[in-house]
């Protein structure tokens, strides 16, 4: 039990993860099932509005504890965790997100070909939200994990300029009053962080340097807002509500138990802070105090899942892998549409050493990358599971699969090289191995990769 065992476990998986070469671009993006679908909540109706298909605009995670938010790739939103901190309300989020849409529909290039073209060559490590907090007590692996120095740098010396800022702004209120919603969330947000940029106690965020806020642009925004203040609704209890559940989860995960503390005092008896606490706690190894205020929170809502997901974590990480099956397997009853939960629900199945389970976690994966085809872990926990079973071309195509996603053109031409000579040629998977090797060989332009 306890660090010696964790540890172990951790760098088993960090391992697995980490065989790209660790440059000091690469940088993690962080996947939780939990907040993914509440931001999704947050913005389709703005996307929608927007006359965009939410599902063609990624919204990816940072963490990172600086404020920004930026379009990067086409239709990838990027948030920073500190940005979801740093906001009071719904409305401020939202507001926010909606002029990064306005940058997209206005088709505002955030970047000049040269730099797309670097940012292209950055690998993006996704991890779970749970792994990477644990990482982060981990000596060396999670410091490299937790780097994030030199992500999407050339970003850092963009400037939208005065137009296309106020373009944005400008769609974002349209979007916002287009979904019923008051903008006036957008216009306190700005104004706090100006008064807080003057002070110079925020200039090192990014956003600012990206987004410049100018007295005319709050201006502009606010005459528009007065305007059309009547039909807006208020922001719902739900999604009031949400907002405070992911920063108790972002919290509890990524800042220290003292902080928590700070923010959650043990008086505090709210759902929110007993969530908070239980990742803290189960953080800090403390699993007896992590099983108590989860238990306690499931007594409150036993059809939460992500409560489910975070017990069967709090097990899993502890080495009771047999006892995490079953939270894990309610998570997934109750969230099926959620492929991560599938992912974590593999993750114990393999890890049981009962062949029968193992098999099982196959349909699972499958599952899961029926709904995500790209998720790099999943494919890591397929070539896992197969090769439990032995396999090997199967694991071998899995890998490959894994690496292609994760960007590691090199050993994804190897891996799938190994799965076609073991795969009949009649098969889809050959197929697939074949085509692998198509676009992943090192002739082609844009394969060549150092290392
Ligand atoms: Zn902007």
């Amino acid at each position: 039990m306890g660090v010696a065992r964790l540890s172990l476990r951790l760098l088993a998986l960090l391992a697995a993860m980490l065989l790209l070469p660790m440059t000091a671009s690469a940088q993690s993006s962080i996947r939780d099932a939990e907040i993914e679908g509440i931001l999704r909540e947050y913005f389709d109706p703005l996307l929608t509005a927007a006359g965009l298909q939410p599902r063609d605009v990624d919204i990816i995670l940072i963490n990172d504890p600086s404020l920004n938010a930026f379009v990067a790739g086409g239709q990838k939103i990027h948030i920073h965790t500190g940005l979801i901190l740093a906001t009071d309300s719904p409305e401020q989020l939202k507001g926010v997100i909606a002029h990064e849409i306005g940058h997209i529909v206005n088709a505002h290039l955030a970047m000049s070909e040269e730099a797309m073209k670097d940012a292209q060559g950055i690998s993006m490590i996704s991890i779970g939200l749970g792994v990477l907090a644990i990482a982060a007590g981990a000596p060396d692996a999670g410091v490299a994990l937790m780097s994030n120095s030199g992500y999407f740098a050339a970003l850092n010396f963009f400037t939208y300029g005065r137009v296309a800022e106020s373009q944005a702004d400008q769609t974002g209120v349209t979007l916002m009053e287009q979904t019923g919603q008051s903008a006036e969330g957008m216009v306190y947000f700005f104004e706090k962080f100006r008064y807080e940029e003057l002070m110079s106690s925020r200039r090192q965020d990014p956003y600012f340097r990206m987004h410049p806020i100018s007295t005319q642009r709050i201006a502009a925004i606010r005459a528009r807002v007065a305007q059309a203040e009547t039909t807006a609704q208020p922001q719902s209890e739900r999604a009031i509500q949400q907002l405070a559940i992911m920063k108790a989860k972002l919290i509890g995960f990524l800042q220290s138990p003292m902080q928590v503390a700070r923010k959650y005092p043990h008086t505090d008896l709210s759902e929110n802070a007993l969530y908070a606490r239980s990742i803290s706690e189960y953080r800090a190894v403390d699993i007896g105090a992590a099983l108590r205020d989860i238990d306690a929170l499931l007594e409150r809502q036993p059809d939460n899942p992500y409560y489910w997901e975070l017990k069967g974590q709090i097990l899993f990480e502890n080495g009771r892998i047999a006892e995490s099956i079953e939270p894990h397997r309610k998570s997934v009853q109750l969230a099926p549409n959620q492929p991560l939960l599938k992912v974590n629900l593999a993750r114990s199945l393999i890890e049981s050493r009962d062949m029968e389970k193992v098999r099982e976690a196959e349909g699972v994966l499958m599952d899961a990358l029926a709904q995500e085809r790209d998720n790099a872990f999943a494919w890591n926990q397929l070539a896992a599971c197969y090769g439990k079973l032995n396999r090997t071309p199967e694991a071998a195509l899995a890998t490959a699969e894994e690496r292609y996603y994760i960007g590691d053109i090199r050993r994804a031409h190897v891996f799938a090289q190994r799965a076609a000579q073991g795969l009949d040629r009649t098969s889809s998977n050959w197929q697939r191995a074949d085509d692998i090797i198509r676009v992943t060989d090192p002739r082609l332009p844009g394969n060549r990769q150092p290392s």
